[in-house]
C-alpha cells in the first residue's frame, strides 16, 4: 500500500511464551517462583478503589523516596518506569543520539538491538570470548554509548566491578548503562559508583528478585543531571506511567527487606543444587550468578531437549541464533520444580543413550 513507505518498520522483540495452561513448570522467562512480599498482598486486598478516579502521582514520589533510602542516594538520583524495559528504552532515546555506534555484547539481552533499530541508533555488537566473557578492549574504542548487563543475559556470567570502572573511566564522553536486572542473585551493584562517575546509569527491576514481574516496575539510579535528562524525555512522552497500585505495592516491596533477602537466598541455594545436578547429567555451563542457568549438553542437541521438555509441560528458553542455538536458558524455580526437571532429564537422557 502506498502509505506504507511512511511507516516506521521494526522487527519486534520476541518475549518468552506465557502459556495459558497453569500446570506448566514455567522456567522460561526468569520470573521469581515465590510470591511478592506479604505486605504487597495485603495492599492488593485493601486497595481503596475510589482513588482510581484520580491520576497517580506522576513523580511516584513515595516509591522514589523508598528506593533512594534503600540505596543511600538522593531522590533526584532515582528514576522509575514501567519495568526496566521502559527505563532502558527511554534511556536509549535520551542518551544515544551521537553519530558513533552504541556498543553492547553480541550475546546479550535481545531487546538492545531492537531499541537501537527503533530509534535509528547506529550500534555495534562486541563478541564475547569463548567463555562468554566481556573483552574489555572492545569498549575502549570511540562510541556513542555503552550498555552491558551484569550479570549478562542469557549467559548468567558476572563480571567484576573493576571492569566497569575501567570502561567508565575510559569513556567520559559516553553514557554507560549497566543493566543489573539479575545483580541481586550474587553480584555487587555499581550503584555506589554513581558518585564517582557522572556518566554511569544503573538500571534494575522488580521483575526478578522482588517477585513482581506482573506489576511492571523498573528503575534507574544515576547522577541527578542524567536523571534530569531522562525525566525531560519521559515527561515529553507520557507523564503518567506508573499507576497508583504499582507505586503503593512497589514501595511496600522495598520496605520488606527481610522477605526480599529470604527469597533471594532460597533461589541462590536452589541454583547451586541445580548446578551440581546438571553437571552430573552431562550439561556444561558457565558459573551463573543470576536466577537462571545457560546450559549445553555434551551429547544431545539443545533444540531436541527443549522440545522434549515442552512436550512434558516444562518450559525453558531456546534461541535459534548464531553461537547460542545449542544452549538452553533455564530459570531457577522452586526446589520441587527443579527436582521435577532433573528427574525428567535424567530419564530422558538415559533413554537417549540406550537408543
Ligand atoms: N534487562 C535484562 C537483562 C532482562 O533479562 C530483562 C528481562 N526480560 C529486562 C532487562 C527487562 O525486565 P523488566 O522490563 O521486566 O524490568
Amino acid at each position: 500500500m502506498s502509505w506504507e513507505k511512511n511507516v516506521r518498520k521494526v522487527e519486534p522483540y520476541v518475549a518468552g511464551e506465557q502459556p495459558k495452561d497453569r500446570d506448566v513448570i514455567k522456567l522460561n522467562t526468569n520470573e521469581c517462583p515465590y510470591p511478592p512480599a506479604p505486605g504487597v498482598k495485603k495492599l492488593a486486598e485493601t486497595l481503596d478503589c475510589d482513588r482510581l478516579r484520580l491520576y497517580p502521582d506522576m513523580n511516584a514520589e513515595k516509591l522514589v523516596n523508598a528506593l533512594a533510602d534503600y540505596y543511600h542516594v538522593a531522590p533526584e538520583q532515582v528514576f522509575v518506569g514501567v519495568g526496566s524495559d521502559d527505563v532502558l528504552a527511554l534511556a536509549f532515546m535520551t542518551f544515544f543520539n551521537g553519530e558513533k555506534p552504541v556498543l553492547f555484547p553480541d550475546i546479550t539481552y535481545s531487546f538492545y538491538d531492537v531499541w537501537a533499530q527503533l530509534f535509528r541508533i547506529p550500534y555495534e555488537q562486541c563478541p564475547l570470548d569463548e567463555n562468554f566473557r566481556i573483552k574489555k578492549q572492545d569498549y575502549l574504542k570511540p562510541n556513542g554509548g555503552i550498555v552491558i548487563p551484569n550479570p549478562n543475559a542469557p549467559t548468567g556470567v558476572l563480571e567484576d566491578r573493576d571492569l566497569f570502572e575501567e570502561i567508565l573511566a575510559a569513556n567520559p564522553e559516553s553514557v554507560v548503562i549497566v543493566d543489573e536486572a539479575y545483580v541481586d542473585f550474587g553480584g555487587k551493584s555499581m550503584i555506589p559508583f554513581i558518585h564517582k562517575y557522572d556518566n554511569l546509569m544503573v538500571v534494575q527491576t522488580f521483575s526478578k528478585s522482588r517477585a513482581m514481574a506482573g506489576i511492571r516496575i523498573g528503575f534507574a539510579i544515576a547522577n541527578e543531571r542524567l536523571i534530569g535528562y531522562l525525566k525531560d524525555v519521559k515527561f515529553s512522552f507520557n507523564s503518567y506511567t506508573l499507576n497508583m497500585p504499582s507505586i503503593e505495592m512497589g514501595t511496600e516491596a522495598v520496605r520488606d527487606d527481610a522477605y526480599f533477602k529470604e527469597i533471594v537466598g532460597r533461589i541462590i541455594k536452589t541454583r547451586e543444587w541445580t548446578k551440581k545436578e546438571m553437571g552430573r547429567l552431562g550439561f556444561e555451563f558457565q558459573d551463573s550468578q543470576s536466577n537462571f542457568l545457560f546450559v549445553t549438553h555434551r551429547k544431545v542437541k539443545a533444540e531436541e531437549i527443549f522440545l522434549a521438555l515442552k512436550e512434558n509441560h516444562i518450559y525453558v528458553r531456546h534461541w535459534k541464533k548464531p553461537r547460542i542455538d545449542n544452549y538452553l536458558r533455564i530459570t531457577i524455580g522452586t526446589d520441587e520444580q527443579m527436582q521435577r526437571l532433573i528427574e525428567f532429564l535424567e530419564k530422558y537422557l538415559k533413554e537417549k543413550s540406550d537408543d
